[in-house]
């Protein structure tokens, strides 16, 4: 159990989430951070009263500057300033809940001062998995998923994490709004049919890469780095009930899944609390009521994002940075009304065409491709 947290992201659905799990269990909140949203950062700081704020964009910080100017609350700005927060001596626990690759170099940040991370920024795992996965192995740094399926894979293995013993892992979807349709039938959606998950409250950027699929397949690479396993260790599986949050198989034929309702305070608040178990707000599963629990394989043909995670996956090296930069661009693109639904998997298909993969990247490496991928989806669209 933590003592004190830094949030990555406050502003967000998940780092709102994380501030409703602190307050329950009276945890102190040693630094806030978000992008812009000066209103809601200045709320929530004269609420939770932590040491240091910072605010991603300069315009806004010197705004939030000038608001909390009757308060002891430092205010800083920039990357930097998410580096500083990140790297607060008050604070064991960084909630990495910012969304994109923003996120990858303050998650190292925490890891390199021994922080554990309650991570939720999964483009940070995607583009860089294995250099965060090495870095926090050598400085002794715990990664907690807040991911709800990675969340329950990791309470799922228990004790056997990283275990020869685990021989498959059972990954599930709910398939998103557009379930069932095909890529023409959802080509000119809006941006506000794809923000309309059936079971889960996100973020405007997850609830697209959701109807898109994308979601899974950053959550496979996301798996991948995590659990250490290969892409053929991992089965997808459609699930529209969002109850069985994922699950482990053995090397005994024994399958072990976590259930619960779709609830994000759950993971977030395990990733806390781990490795205990403490009450929570989160409402009791009534399995008659959730009853029935179906499976199924995706419907590849129809989910080309899916299958170019995959491609990305197998490719290694800069690809699956490459894809994760595309895809917020063009996901970017979609939610500012610049471009058809159906346009997200091209974008990201012509930046994986284009762009020339390098095996075992340097960081520098991967920020150069994240770099290179978004100008030229940009270029495209210009
Ligand atoms: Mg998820």
């Amino acid at each position: 159990m933590i003592h004190s947290l830094s949030i990555l992201g406050s502003t967000g659905s998940i780092g709102r989430q994380t501030l409703n799990v602190a307050a329950r269990l009276n945890l102190p909140i040693a630094a806030l951070s978000a992008n812009r949203d000066v209103q809601t950062l200045e709320a929530q700081a004269r609420r939770f009263s932590p040491k240091l704020t910072a605010l991603y964009d300069e315009a806004a910080a010197r705004e939030l500057r000038v608001a909390l100017a009757d308060t002891s609350i430092r205010v800083v700005s920039g990357m930097e300033g998410l580096l500083e927060c990140a790297a607060i001596p008050e604070a064991d626990c960084v909630v990495t809940a910012v969304s994109g690759a923003v996120g990858l170099q303050p998650t190292l940040a925490a890891i390199d001062a021994g922080k554990r991370i309650a991570l939720a920024n999964k483009e940070s795992l995607v583009c860089a998995g294995e250099l965060v996965m090495a870095r926090a192995a050598e400085r002794g740094a715990e990664i907690i998923p807040v991911d709800s399926e990675h969340s329950a894979i990791f309470q799922s293995l228990g004790s056997r994490l990283h275990s020869t013993e685990l021989r498959r892992i059972l990954l599930t979807a709910s398939g998103g709004p557009f379930r069932g349709m095909t890529t023409a039938e959802v080509y000119h959606k809006t941006p506000m049919e794809a923000l309309a998950h059936p079971n889960w409250s996100m973020g405007a950027k997850i609830s697209v890469d959701s109807a898109t699929m994308m979601n899974k397949g950053l959550e496979l690479i996301e798996a991948m780095r995590l659990f250490g396993v290969g892409i053929d260790q991992i089965q997808i599986l459609i699930h529209p009930q969002s109850i069985v949050h994922s699950a482990v198989e053995f090397a005994d034929g024994s399958v072990v899944a976590q259930m619960a309702v779709p609830d994000m305070e759950l993971p977030i608040q395990y990733a806390l609390t781990h490795p205990k178990r403490l009450p929570s707000a989160v409402t009791t599963l009534d399995l008659f009521t959730a009853s029935p629990l179906e499976f199924s394989p995706p419907d590849w043909a129809n989910t080309p994002c899916l299958t170019l995670a995959l491609d990305a996956a197998r490719q290694g090296g800069t690809a699956p940075a490459v894809l994760s930069a595309a895809n917020e661009t063009a996901v970017g693109l979609f939610l500012a009304g610049k471009i058809p639904f159906g346009r997200i998997d091209e974008l990201v298909a012509a930046a994986l065409d284009k762009m020339e993969g390098k095996p075992f990247p340097t960081l520098a490496e991967i920020l150069e491709a994240d770099a290179v991928t978004r100008a030229f989806v940009a270029c495209l669209e210009a």
